[in-house]
This record gives C-alpha cells, structure tokens and sequence, in this order.
C-alpha cells in the first residue's frame, strides 16, 4: 500500500486493480475532551507516519506509517489538494472514483468531508473542481457535451435511503450487464452550477439530521453518500457516452457500540453499522493484498454499493480521521489497525517525558508490567471502558481477588497472543479482550454486592452479639439474602409501576378527544379506555377482567380478522398522523412505532407491538380492544 501512487496508475490508463490509498488525519488536541488533562497519546512523526503510545507500556509507542499522514495543523486546502484534488480528472474520463472519511465519532469525519462556512471541507471543494474541470473542458470544443448530475443516499440499518426524496423506501441496488452499480429509483439531480449543488445539497444534509424518527445520534450511525456523476456524450457518428462517478462517503463512527455500552443503541443497528464498517475493511484488504483474490463487495450494501467505485479501475481514498485524547485511545487504535492493515508495525522503546499519570490500582498493574516500573501510568493509556472498569479495584486489599485475576491473566495472555499473531486476527482477539474486561468489570460488581451483603452481617452481628452460637452465622445467612431478594422486589416494582402510569394517561386523553361516539359499542370502548386511563394497572399483575378477555368472542371472526389486518396495515405503512389516529396511540407511542418499523422491518403480526417499550400484554390488550370495535362501530 505505502509503495502505491493510485494517481499516476490511472493516469496511465491502467486497467491493473487500483489500490486505496489510505491517508490519516489527525484532529487537532482539544481540552473538553480531555477531562483529565492527560494530554494528546498520537503525534505525527514526518508526512508519512506518526505513532500512538503503546498502551501495554507507556515507555513505548506504535509507529505506522500511510500513503500520507495530515497533521493537526493540516488545513482543509492541503487534504483537499494532496489527497482529492488529483483523482477528480479521471471522472471526466469515464472512470469512477471514491474518497471516504472513516474513524470514530468526533475525530473529525465530518468536519473533513462537509467543514464549515469558514472552512469549507472534501465535498465543496471536490463539487467546485468538477464545475472547472468540465468548464475547461467545454472551453476547448472537444466535441464532447457534458452533464453533471447529484444524488445524495443514506445507508442506515442496511438500508438504502434517498436523502433527496425523504420517505422514500429503501432502494435495491442492481449491476447491469457491464458491471455498473445502478441504484433503480434513486433521485438523479442535474446540476448547471456550484450555487445549484449548494441549493439541493444543504436541505438534504439538514434531511439527514433531523430524520423522521429522531434517533439520537442517527447521523453517527449511517453512511451519508454523495454521488457526483458525470455523463459525457457524443453526439457522433458514432454515438458515444462515457460516465464518471465520484463517491464522497461520510461514514458512519467506527467506535464499537457494543464495547463502549451505548445505551441508546440497539443491537441490529450496532451490528448492521459494524457489519458494513467490517465488510469495508475485508475489502480494503483485499484489494490492497493485490493477489487477485475474491473481494466480499456484496457482503454489505455500503461495498457493494461502492463495487464500481472502489477497486477495479477506480481510484480511491480513505481518510481515516483520528483524534488525540486519550479518551480515543482504544478507538484510535482499531482505526489505525484497519487503516494500516498491511503496513509493519514498528515497535521500539521511546520514553515520553510528557506522560502525567494519575495512579489507577498500583498493585495489579506491578504484576502487569513489571518493566513499566510499576507507576500504574499505562492504566491511564487505556480506553475509558477499561479504566472504569479498573477504577473500582482502586482499594488495595482484594478478599476476592483470585477470580479476577484468573480473568486478568487470561486477558494478559490474549493480549501476548495478539501483539504475536497476524494482523487479521489482532481484531477478532481485541474483542475478546473487550469481552474479558467486561467480565471483570461483572466480577467487580458481584464483588462489590458480597461485600455489601458483608457488611450487613456485620451489622447484625454486632447488635446480636449476645448470641456467639456458629450456628447463627449458619442460619443468619440465608434471612439475610433473602431479605435482600423481597427488599428489592417491591422496590423494583414500584418503579416499573409509576412511569406506566404516566404514560398510559396521555395517549388515553388523546384518544378521547379523537374517539367519536357512535353505536352500542361506545359504552363498552368507553369503559376500557376509563379503566386505563384510571390507572388501575397496577404493573401488570392484575388479571384482565373477563370482559376484556372474552370480548372478541362476541364478534364476528371474519370481521375481526379484517380489522386486524388494517390495523396492521396502519401499523406497517402509516404515516405518524395515521398511527396517531389508532387508539391509545399518541404522538411518543406512535414515533416508537416508526422507529421499531425503520429498525425491524415489518410487524408481522399484531402481537409484535409488545415489543416496543412500554407497551404491556395488558395495554396490547386494550389496544386491539379498543382500535377493533372503533373499526366497527366507524
Ligand atoms: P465526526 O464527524 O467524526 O463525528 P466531527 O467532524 O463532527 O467528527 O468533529 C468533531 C469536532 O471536532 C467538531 O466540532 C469539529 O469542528 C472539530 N474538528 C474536527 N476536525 C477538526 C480539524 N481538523 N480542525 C479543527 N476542528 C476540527
Ligand atoms: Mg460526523
């Protein structure tokens, strides 16, 4: 990869299988995200490499090298000249080409390919180049005409989406008969100028930011795809046509949700983000390996979209943002690691005079890495996750000690397996060693709650003092877990209890605004809702009334099942004002029903909505109850 120049390949009009060029962009340092003012752990070393401490011990770094290395003083200008500005001319030559920002959220992806106003980034800049070159061109009298066209896609969840018709569905995409990727119903926006791009480009951006559903932090989570094509035609005789296709690809964050505990995310969307992101890196690898091998672009919609863009005779980019607090530090790493698949580690002693290090747990980092001089620095080098996870072993004095550090000596022992191994399974052992941490970090809290449990025999111990009979430690302790158990419970339970409350009276008062009052069946729809909205769940424990149970029974079976399937259909393809029109369904449920709909697909049955939170088997209930004799009483 380092000994590749993509740029003069093409220029050459080789049809040999183009590599990626891999640049790294370093952000520059920034306080607030460094609340411990530990300082930067990555610095550039020349306009090639740079190095990272090496977390295992701080008195070494890891040094890699790329195509090019962009400093934190690096302006917009010189990546957009060094690592754009010289594949643009290919696109006016029939041949496609990609540049893509990958690394974790917040080191800069956006900021790189967008900017700001002031400093305008990747995709301005890159639009504003095209616009030259073709009028270059057109000065000329080539004979040729041209056209330039845009699109701007989304994928998010697998899932295909046009950012320049919102609420459009997600999009196939096809090969035709020449190996071109084709996206069959995708917008294709002519352009006459930069204004004209400006024009389309910035509401659709503010599209994607604000997607119907609001998922926090969406934008991080998908792959924003710019698509600048432009069609070159001849009118002949013969008749000819040759188009150029450029990708700018802000990627989705390459942080593992899964490792960092993303709460708000949920599993199909953390593993479609890294089934993409990892799929992206497999082919990367591929071409870069250069042996002609099989390169796996249609496992994943992002690489396949990008089949005809990336590899082949297309010239590519990626540049991968990092950022330089320790806070980074794990996600820097794997970005480096992917980034510089194929490139040699270089790994020799450095001592680092600007390391401050707090201590974190002297006594288990000695046994670590004794070479480290036992200070506990290299603790402070490691992901936020570890150190948390660490910082609760802070007390000395261990009573439980011996299975953690079973967990820590497994962890060690992977750790001297992955800096040995080859760099393909390095990943695959840094999740174990994310999973090992989280058994600790589970040991520790099992600890802690033995240690409270401790200390509450204690306590009893003391005031029942008159009593030294052995047999009463014997007898004592199983009161006293159980007394933990019932304790919890009701506590529990009281939580659950109250927000179901809350939120059952707001859809419900909606709902009787909206409810119009028609035939026999009024009475009956008004008494389910006044049951519900009086609060008398009481967390699910209540038996339904029989009523409630046994209402459908009194209904025609056919009817009943057509009113199931519109409720369905409603549920599958309504827009929020329709879901909002279904019974005991208000603004909030209704925006849940959209967003688990985005995620998951289809319901395929009516039953699936106990899935979304907050809706009980007892509200699922009132709300087939409810929305079926409403259908039959309209
Ligand atoms: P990402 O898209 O990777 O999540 P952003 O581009 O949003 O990250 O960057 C996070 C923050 O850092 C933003 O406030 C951005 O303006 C700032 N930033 C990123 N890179 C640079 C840079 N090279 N110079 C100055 N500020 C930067
Ligand atoms: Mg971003």
């Amino acid at each position: 990869m380092a000994q590749r120049v993509a740029v003069n390949d093409g220029a050459a009009g080789s049809r040999r299988t183009s590599r990626v060029r891999v640049a790294v962009r370093l952000r520059p340092y920034m306080d607030k995200q460094d609340e411990k003012g530990e300082g930067p752990c990555v610095r550039g070393l020349g306009p090639q490499k740079l190095e990272i401490i090496n977390w295992r011990n701080a008195t070494e770094t890891l040094q890699y090298q790329f195509d090019v290395f962009h400093g934190e003083q690096t302006t917009q200008q010189e990546v957009f000249l060094t690592s754009v500005k010289p594949i643009l001319p290919h696109i006016l030559n029939g041949q496609n080409a990609s540049v893509f920002a990958y690394g974790p959220t917040g080191a800069g992806k956006t900021h790189t390919m967008l900017g700001s106003q002031e400093h305008p980034g990747i995709i301005p800049r890159a639009v504003k180049e095209v616009f030259k070159l073709v009028e270059a061109q057109e000065k000329e009298q080539d004979g040729w005409e041209y056209s330039i066209s845009m699109s701007y896609l989304e994928i998010y969840n697998e899932k295909v989406l046009d950012l320049l018709s919102p609420g459009s569905q997600d999009l196939p995409i096809r090969e035709d008969k020449d190996r071109n990727i084709l996206i069959p119903g995708l917008t294709h926006t002519p352009l006459s100028s930069f204004t004209d791009f400006d024009t389309h480009f910035i509401p659709a951006s503010l599209n994607r930011t604000t997607a119907s559903t609001k998922l926090n932090q969406r934008s991080s989570r998908s792959h924003a795809i710019l698509l600048i094509k432009v069609v070159k035609s001849r009118h002949g005789p013969p008749r000819r046509q040759q188009t150029g296709k450029l990708y700018l690809v802000d990627l989705a964050g390459s942080e593992d949700n899964r490792r960092t505990g993303n709460q708000g995310i949920r599993l199909k969307e953390s593993g479609a983000i890294n089934l993409s992101l990892f799929t992206l890196s497999k082919v990367v690898d591929a071409l870069n390996a250069g042996a002609g091998g099989r390169v796996p672009y249609r496992d994943s919609k992002l690489t396949r979209l990008l089949q005809d863009s990336l590899g082949g005779s297309a010239h590519s980019v990626m540049i991968t943002n990092i950022a330089p607090e320790y806070t980074y530090y794990f996600d820097t790493f794997s970005a480096l690691n992917f980034a510089a698949k194929s490139k040699q580690i270089v790994n020799r002693p450095f001592v680092r005079e600007t390391v401050l290090a707090p201590t974190i747990g002297p006594g288990k980092r000695a046994r670590e890495e004794p070479e480290a001089g036992g200070s506990g620095e290299p603790q402070n080098k490691r992901s936020k996750e570890r150190k948390k996870a660490e910082q609760s072993s802070s007390p000395p004095v261990h009573p439980h000690s011996s299975p953690e550090s079973s967990v820590m000596d497994r962890l060690l022992a992977l750790e001297k397996m992955m800096m040995g191994s080859a760099e393909r399974e390095r990943l695959n052992l840094l999740k174990t060693v994310a999973q090992s941490r989280k058994e600790i970090q589970m040991l520790k809290e099992k600890q802690k709650e033995l240690e409270d449990k401790a200390n509450v025999f204690k306590q009893n111990e003391a005031i029942e003092k008159e009593s030294k009979d052995a047999l009463l430690f014997k007898t004592d302790l199983p009161p006293l877990h159980r007394k933990q158990s019932t304790a919890a419970k009701p506590r529990k339970q009281q939580a659950v209890v109250t927000p179901l409350q809350v939120s059952q009276v707001q859809p419900l008062q909606q709902c009787a605004v909206v409810c119009k009052p028609s035939q026999f069946l009024d009475k009956k729809k008004k008494r389910i809702q006044t049951e519900v909205c009086e609060g008398k769940e009481n967390g699910g424990v209540d038996p339904l009334p029989a009523d409630v149970v046994n209402w459908e029974t009194h209904l025609d079976s056919a009817l009943l099942e057509q009113s199931r399937k519109k409720i369905l259909q409603t549920l599958n393809s309504g827009s929020l004002k329709e879901l909002k029109s279904l019974q005991l369904i208000g603004d909030k449920k209704a925006k849940l029903i959209m967003g688990w709909r985005e995620i998951h697909g289809d319901f395929t049955q009516l039953e699936d909505l106990t899935k979304i939170e907050g809706i009980t088997a007892k509200r699922f209930s009132s709300f087939i109850k409810a929305n079926i004799l409403s259908s039959m009483g309209k």
